[in-house]
């Protein structure tokens, strides 16, 4: 879109779209509770802690008028954010920790490939460059500085023991493997990638090369990343806007936030 609006006359505009239906809020996160499923690594390796919520007090004697909680969270639970030194390839970069994001990368562009009846099809599917650059045919190329969210519909799974989909050989979900990454990174200059799974490798990504691409690449070039959301079937394709600022943490290797996309409403003008 063209526009000779100015910073002000921007804003204003999107006041008034959100006021009038023009641009609606998309919620892209799951709640989050002890019921949420965490990662699951193999047994010789530190693990994610299940999400604690301990009440302090809720109008009663600890506390009268008052209701509060205090919570447990791994930097990784529910829906969130993957920092590029939450993996060993980003440990070095600058700006790689969570207290420490260029502002201007916490609200950007976000397209939507729609990969669904991929992954419902094939619980192991994994994303390609071919299949990117067939949905850029269909779509148009991927701007730099975007988001690019994969959608399978996972989500839906959140509840039930498909969402890790855990087997004797490990989880089982879908995700990309380094050809989609590298091309993501290297050629389209992406901001991140996002997934509904509960990382954004594949569940058998240990098993690609490099292991789990998505984590290495993505994080080992200053790239994040974004998992466990939701609502991706309620996004356009292209033209939505994330605003993805999580936690500031010092030192954080990740966070749990709450994503919120800006989309074209009802109430929009062709
Ligand atoms: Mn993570």
């Amino acid at each position: 879109m063209s526009t000779d609006l100015n910073g002000a006359g921007v804003l204003s505009a999107l006041a008034g779209a959100l006021a009038g239906g023009g641009v609606e809020i998309v919620d892209l996160s799951h709640v989050l509770s002890p019921e949420i499923p965490v990662m699951v690594l193999p047994p010789e390796f530190g693990q994610c802690q299940p999400v604690r919520i301990e009440e302090v007090s809720r109008y009663d004697a600890r506390g009268p008028a008052w209701y509060w909680n205090t919570i447990t969270l791994s930097e990784h639970a529910g829906t969130h954010f993957d920092a590029p030194a939450h993996w060993v390839t980003g440990r070095h970069l600058a700006q790689g920790t969570v207290d420490d994001l260029p502002l201007d990368h916490l609200v950007a562009p976000a397209v939507v490939l729609d990969f669904s009846a991929e992954a419902a099809a094939d619980e192991d599917f994994i994303l390609t460059r071919a299949h990117l650059e067939d949905w850029e045919a269909a779509n148009g190329k991927i701007d730099p500085g975007c988001w690019v969210l994969f959608r399978t519909d996972w989500a839906q799974h959140v509840t039930t023991p498909k969402y890790l989909n855990l087997r004797e050989d490990g989880p089982h979900s879908p995700g990309p493997d380094a050809s989609a990454i590298e091309f993501l990174v290297h050629e389209r200059g992406i901001l991140g990638f996002g997934t509904e799974t509960i990382g954004t490798d594949a569940g058998q990504g240990s098993h690609l090369s490099p292991p789990y691409p998505a984590h290495s690449i993505l994080h080992g070039n200053g790239r994040y990343g974004l998992q466990c959301l939701a609502g991706l079937d309620r996004l356009p394709a292209r033209g939505a806007i994330l605003f993805a600022a999580p936690l500031k943490i010092r030192d954080g290797s990740g966070s749990p936030l709450r994503v919120l996309a800006l989309v074209p409403g009802k109430g929009s003008a062709a």
